[in-house]
């Protein structure tokens, strides 16, 4: 096996690619006390990248900033993109744009029986002036990406009848899609691997296991980069928060090894290195229960932190669930990485409300 790469190795590579200055770094990683011992597992930590400062923050803002320099380089005034009705990813690419001087189009569909009212992440876009393209879709399913970009190019062709020039990007920014033709969401999260990384290391801690959402699988795939690039055995557990695992995994291993290409590391990726738990999903995408509204609570309560209920709640359930069962060691550092999400809170105030107020 090939020797893990120097930190200042990787980021030098990761430097090759231009980028604009949207968060604040490195964002904070501190050890979960209370919660850890409440659980009686593993040491568990985690790092706050929903606290990354752009529009409430969130994993999407570390994609931007190379994906906006990316449309700035190809001289795009209009981007367009699209996902659920309360995507993080297309407020904190409207508000990215904004800053730049892009117009964002905005296709979202509605997904869940969530009201398109102009709340959370979607009053926020209004707010921004985005132009907004609703589509109706199956209750906690996705759109997928195939029927997805076929309407982004008919709102691509639009724009350039207008005399613009459009810049498509996938869901997420993570799939090598549209006129995104590197996989520039995923390096951003191999640069986020790396201060994770030096920050543990500066608390003299090695991580074993970084456990996180996964939606459209750039974060992971980034992750999955960054800890075989930089260790030699931390492992990268994504908890699905929409899609089942097969397919879903094969897309993490595509952007992975994309990422690895663009790096030049020659890690040779493996199907292995992709680990997705779809266990977690509760009733589907976006999809509130009662296991979500308790583990809001409960991190909160314990620890003064927010989760959001579509992503980091059910990844925070199934860490809670693999330390029941005994998927870790009780030795084991594990990292749980924040991505963000928090707007989409309160949209769900009601069915929040309700579920806790129930009896068990
Ligand atoms: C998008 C998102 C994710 C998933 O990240 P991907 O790179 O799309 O897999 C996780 N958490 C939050 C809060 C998100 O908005």
């Amino acid at each position: 096996m090939i020797m893990p790469y120097r930190i200042q190795d990787v980021l030098g590579r990761i430097d090759r690619f231009p980028r604009v200055d949207l968060i604040h770094r490195p964002t904070p990683l501190r050890k979960l006390e209370r919660l850890s011992a409440r659980l009686g597992g593993p040491e568990i930590y985690i790092k706050r990248d929903d606290l990354t400062g752009l529009a409430f923050g969130g994993n999407k803002s570390r994609k931007l900033e190379f994906i906006v320099r990316d449309m700035l380089d190809k001289k795009a005034d209009v981007v367009i993109t699209w996902a659920g009705i309360q995507s993080n990813w297309c407020m904190q690419t409207a508000a990215a744009a904004r800053t730049f001087g892009i117009n964002p189009i905005l296709v979202l569909f509605k997904t869940t029986d969530l009201p398109a009212a102009a709340d959370g992440n979607l009053l926020l876009d209004v707010i921004l002036g985005a132009d907004i393209r609703i589509l109706q879709a199956e209750k906690g399913k996705i759109v997928k990406s195939a029927q997805a970009m076929d309407l982004l190019d008919e709102a691509g062709r639009e724009v350039r009848g207008q005399g613009h020039r459009p810049y498509l990007v996938p869901v997420g920014g993570s799939l090598v899609r549209g006129d995104m033709d590197k996989p520039l969401g995923a390096v951003s999260y191999v640069a986020s691997f790396a201060e994770l990384l030096e920050q543990m290391r500066s608390g003299g801690v090695e991580p074993d296991y970084v456990v996180h959402s996964t939606g459209s699988g750039g974060t992971q795939a980034g992750l999955v980069v960054g800890a075989k690039a930089l260790t030699t055995g931390c492992r990268i557990i994504g908890i699905s928060a929409s899609d089942p695992k097969g397919p879903f995994s094969d897309d993490v291993l595509e952007i992975a090894r994309a990422t690895d290409e663009a790096l030049g590391l020659g890690l040779e990726v493996l199907a292995d290195d992709v680990v997705v738990f779809d266990e977690y999903l509760g009733e589907g995408y976006g999809i509130v229960d009662k296991a979500v509204a308790q583990v809001i609570r409960l991190v909160f309560q314990t620890e003064g932190i927010v989760l959001d209920p579509v992503y980091t709640a059910k990844a925070m359930i199934g860490l809670i669930d693999l330390i029941k069962t005994g998927f870790f060691k009780s030795t084991d550092k594990v990292l749980f990485l924040h991505t963000g999400g928090t707007p989409a809170l309160f949209p769900n105030r009601e069915k929040i409300v309700g579920l806790l107020e129930e009896k068990d």
